[in-house]
C-alpha cells in the first residue's frame, strides 16, 4: 500500500522504536448503545484471534483489542465497548474518518485450528472468533455467546448463517427468539453431552471465564484443552 505523509510529518504506515504505527481511521461506527466498531486499513499480516495495542496519542498507554476481522480482509475490524470514565475508550469513541491512530504489531497466542471444538465468549469477547470465522476456522466449531441484552449478541446474524444449530446465545436480562434464558454457564451446565476432548477457547470477563474453565474441568475436560482470553 502507497505510504501517504500524516499532518505530523511522519510517513504513515511507518513505526518508530516502541513498535507503534500510524495509521488512519477508515469508519468508527457505533453498532449499539456504547459498543463501537473501528475499522482502518490492514497493513500488516496477523493470525486470527491475535490483538493489537491501539492509542489516539502517544501519551496515553495502548490497550489490546482483539482484531474481528478477516486474516484477508482489506481492514482491520476492533470491536470495543465504552468504560464510562476510562482513559482510551471515550477517546476511541469520539474518532471519525480520517483520524489518526497509532496501532502496534498484532501479538498474541490465542490461536485455533480447524479441528472441532468449541468457542464460547461473552460481550465484545466474540471478536477473535469473528476472525477465527471469517479466516475459515469456523467449519467444525461449536460457539456459545452470552450477553445481558439481545443488543449485546454481535454478530448474530453472521453466526447464525455461517454455524447454524452449532450457534447458541444467551440472554440473562431479555427473552427474544431462539436466544437461551439465562447465563451460558447454565446452558453448558444442561448439556449432557459435551464432550471431553477438543479445544475449548474462552473469551470475555474473568468471571465468565473462571466459571466455565470449572465447568469444564469438573466434566472432565483436561485443562490443558482450555485456552483463555481476559478482557481487562
Ligand atoms: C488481551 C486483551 C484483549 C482485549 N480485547 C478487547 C476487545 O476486543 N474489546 C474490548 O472492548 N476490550 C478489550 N480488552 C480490554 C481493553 O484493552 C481495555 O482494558 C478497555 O477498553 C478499557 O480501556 P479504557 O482506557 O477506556 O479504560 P481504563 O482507563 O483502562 O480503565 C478504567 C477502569 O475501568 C476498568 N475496566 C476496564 N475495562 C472494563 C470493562 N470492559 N468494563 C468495566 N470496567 C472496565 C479498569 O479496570 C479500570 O479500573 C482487551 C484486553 C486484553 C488484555
Amino acid at each position: 500500500m502507497a505510504k501517504r505523509r500524516a499532518t505530523s510529518g511522519a510517513l504513515l504506515g511507518s513505526s518508530d522504536e516502541t513498535g507503534l504505527r500510524e495509521t488512519r481511521v477508515t469508519e468508527n461506527i457505533e453498532i449499539a448503545a456504547g459498543v463501537f466498531l473501528l475499522k482502518y486499513p490492514r497493513e500488516r499480516d496477523f493470525l486470527p484471534g491475535q490483538v493489537v495495542g491501539i492509542t489516539v496519542d502517544r501519551r496515553i498507554a495502548p490497550r489490546y483489542y482483539s482484531i474481528s476481522s478477516g486474516k484477508d480482509e482489506e481492514f482491520v475490524d476492533l470491536l470495543y465497548d465504552v468504560v464510562p470514565g476510562g482513559e482510551l475508550t471515550p477517546l476511541l469513541a469520539a474518532l471519525r474518518g480520517g483520524d489518526l491512530l497509532f496501532v502496534s504489531p498484532p501479538s498474541g497466542a490465542f490461536l485455533d485450528g480447524d479441528e472441532e471444538g468449541w468457542w464460547i465468549a461473552t460481550g465484545t469477547g466474540i471478536a477473535p472468533f469473528v476472525s477465527m470465522a471469517k479466516s475459515g476456522l469456523g467449519g467444525r466449531k461449536h460457539l456459545v455467546h452470552g450477553s445481558r441484552l439481545a443488543s449485546g449478541l454481535y454478530y448474530r446474524k453472521y453466526f447464525a448463517a455461517v454455524l447454524k444449530e452449532r450457534y447458541v446465545s444467551c440472554c440473562t436480562k431479555e427473552a427474544g427468539d431462539g436466544i437461551f434464558s439465562g447465563r451460558l454457564t447454565a446452558w453448558l451446565g444442561q448439556q449432557e453431552d459435551l464432550p471431553t476432548s477438543g479445544r475449548f477457547l474462552l473469551c470475555g470477563s474473568a468471571e465468565m471465564v473462571v466459571d466455565v474453565r470449572d465447568l469444564l474441568i469438573a466434566r472432565g475436560v483436561p485443562f490443558g484443552n482450555i485456552s483463555s482470553e481476559i478482557y481487562f
